[in-house]
């Protein structure tokens, strides 16, 4: 059995993992809840026969809330994994357990998580990471306009593209292929600061933030567009080939020009785009 949520996920990845986990838990009476930590398993009887009300993510981490006033948190880092299985049915792994919820039918699974947390509301908001992130990319109360006021704010001018785009404080839930092809997307060069756009570069860029990260979310991972796609498919190419505009395409030519894509490291990351689709100078 594969874990649902395992590597270096980015928003779209956290987010599906959470509609996974909270498929299985949401509405229901956790009638056992287990933690590893010492120091958690007293909450284990104060959350006994709650009924978790809903599975939230805030930029990488995955908040649990529980009827009542706890939520747990969790942050999977680079090794947690979460499954869901049948109640019971643990999956055949090294891994240790970290924290578990189990109801009658179902029950979630996070191993190997590094950072596990049991918060109240108000833990939330002064949370050292929660409290430092932007607004999250894929919630449904972040539009166009307010991110594009959040992009023409005068504290990001300076910023170059490249490091914006991977900040969580900025906004929530971009990674590193979305960083890549977010840049296609609004034709806009890597190394550009944000205070040498355009308005209408804001907009744009507002605008692509918002649709590749949606799409990615709704494809789990497939940032080209569906028409190309579908006949880069038909030829025959897997999907490793036809899933990005440009990451990973580095050498490769342009779906869109032609041209060679370049890979550079920016900021210790890979990062990719066309010299042609997003010239420097404009
Ligand atoms: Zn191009």
């Amino acid at each position: 059995m594969l874990p649902i949520l395992f590597g270096m996920p980015e928003g779209p990845e956290i987010r599906r993992a959470a509609d996974r986990i909270e498929r299985a838990v949401r509405g229901e009476v956790a009638d056992q809840v287990t933690f590893a930590f010492p120091h958690l398993q007293p909450f284990e009887a104060r959350l006994r026969g709650r009924v978790v009300e809903a599975v939230e993510t805030r930029g990488k981490a995955i908040l649990v809330r529980f009827e009542g006033d706890l939520s747990v948190y969790a942050h999977s880092q680079l090794y947690g994994r979460w499954y869901v299985v049948r109640r019971g049915k643990f999956p055949q792994t090294n891994r240790s357990l970290r924290f578990a919820i189990h109801n009658q039918e179902k029950s979630a699974l996070l191993y190997s998580a590094s950072e596990i947390d049991v918060l109240t509301p108000a833990e939330v908001e002064r949370h050292p990471f929660l409290s430092k992130l932007g607004p999250d990319v894929l919630s449904s109360g972040l539009d166009a306009s307010a991110l594009y006021a959040r992009l023409s704010d005068p504290r990001f001018a300076r910023r170059a593209l490249h490091a914006l785009l991977l900040d969580q404080a900025f906004v929530a839930g971009l990674g590193n292929y979305l960083r890549s092809e977010v840049l296609f997307d609004a034709g806009l060069h890597p190394s550009v600061r944000l205070g040498e756009l355009s308005d209408d570069d804001l907009r744009m860029l507002a605008r692509s933030i918002l649709r590749v990260t949606r799409q990615a979310y709704r494809t789990g991972g497939v940032t080209n567009s569906a028409s190309r796609v579908k006949a880069l498919k038909a030829q025959g190419l897997r999907r490793a080939e036809y899933r990005h505009h440009v990451f990973t395409r580095g050498g490769r030519p342009c779906w869109s020009c032609g041209e060679a894509i370049l890979r550079q490291v920016l900021g210790g990351r890979k990062i990719f785009h066309c010299p042609e689709c997003q010239p420097l100078v404009r």
